[in-house]
């Protein structure tokens, strides 16, 4: 290992067992250890999707179709058709003009997505889909952000590769889908080549994922309710949520297939759905593993979160003001085992 990777690996492990993420230091420890050709000898034969495309100039022509679908905007399942070409702001509070709240390594994502170097993450500002208990609500409902061009997006890509990051994880993506694409061309000329994250709420329109098909390499869709008087409640009215992620989840394995990490312990392709257990059993817990076991692989990625807290207006919602409860999350771990579902992973060794 090159004596700057040792230092960034080390410092990582220290950082994750100083949050108190022992089993987290512990896997990145081991798993570096028991690499017969060290970190570095990981998966080299990796061409990311999206290079072909740019190569061909299909990623500028995909990114220009997805621009005119922001006429009278349809980019998102609420199609309330805001002229955002024309200055318009939409329902998620979206304009044409590319916002961005920040960009840096993350080390509090899935394992496979942080590795040694962080998941390089952006977080795009504003959200269509706008949940009651959302923990970023600042930049997904506060407009927190800052005006940014295509180009300044695909400085900050490259910079995120160029820290060492082995990914780029973009967060509640699909509003500046146009824009991001032709970052990405932008970027994959100038020499960007680690895999593009779609980390996304799962509500999404098959139309804008086809045009996706090809240049996404790991999609990581919410799976967050199995009901739509649910989701209809805490997620401004988003009845369609279950049926329209479900359709939307089969496309992405359709696309990417299952997540299985490479021989260096990261990810490079795959879908990995997360679904965060809510309070009394709000998110429909059974009914959505239920529904991944009859409709995907068992083997199919599942990251059962159990850290929800009532953030931003929560509160308000007596049912969904409390903690997650131990036997609440352990009964989720049961379902999904039950359901024969074998890739999951489970956050057991924290919040509770
Ligand atoms: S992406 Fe925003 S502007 Fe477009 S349809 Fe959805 S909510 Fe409306």
């Amino acid at each position: 290992m090159e004596k700057q990777s040792k230092r960034r690996f080390i410092k990582t492990c220290l950082y994750l067992a100083g949050s108190g993420m022992f089993s987290a230091a512990a896997w990145l420890w081991a798993g570096c250890r028991s690499r017969a050709g060290g970190p570095d000898g990981g998966d080299k034969d990796f061409e990311p999707a999206y290079l072909g495309l740019h190569r061909s100039g299909e990623l500028k022509k995909r990114a220009q179709a997805l621009r005119g679908l922001m006429e009278s905007c349809e980019l998102c399942p609420r199609l309330c058709g805001a002229a955002r070409l024309d200055g318009e702001r939409g329902f998620c509070g979206a304009s044409a003009q590319l916002e961005i709240s920040a960009s840096h390594p993350h080390f509090g994502e899935e394992r496979s997505l942080v590795g040694t170097g962080g998941s390089g993450t952006v977080f795009l500002t504003n959200c269509s889909l706008r949940c009651v208990f959302c923990i970023n609500w600042e930049i997904s409902q506060g407009g927190r952000g800052t005006p940014r061009s295509a180009e300044e997006l695909a400085g900050m890509m490259l910079e995120l590769q160029g820290t060492g990051c082995h990914n780029i994880n973009l967060v509640t993506p699909t509003h500046y889908s146009p824009q991001i694409l032709l970052a990405v061309d932008l970027a994959a000329a100038k020499g960007l080549r680690v895999p593009l994250v779609y980390n996304t709420c799962g509500w999404e329109r098959l139309e804008v994922l086809e045009k996706l098909d090809g240049i996404v390499d790991i999609y990581l869709p919410d799976f967050k309710y199995a009901d739509s008087e649910m989701a209809a409640k805490y997620s401004s009215g988003a009845d369609t949520y279950p049926e329209v992620t479900q359709r939307a989840l089969l496309e992405m394995h359709r696309q990417v297939g299952v997540a299985r990490p490479a021989r260096d312990g990261l990810m490079y392709r795959g879908l990995m759905i997360r679904h965060l257990v809510m309070p009394e059993g709000v998110s429909g817990t059974g009914k959505v593993i239920d529904w991944i076991a009859a409709n995907l692989p068992r083997d199919t990625y599942i990251n059962l979160m159990s850290q929800y807290r009532p953030a931003y207006k929560a509160s308000k919602y007596p049912e969904i003001s409390r903690r997650l409860t131990r036997s609440e999350y352990s009964e989720a771990v049961s379902l999904a085992r039950q359901a024969g579902l074998t890739n999951l992973d489970i956050q057991g060794y924290r919040f509770f």
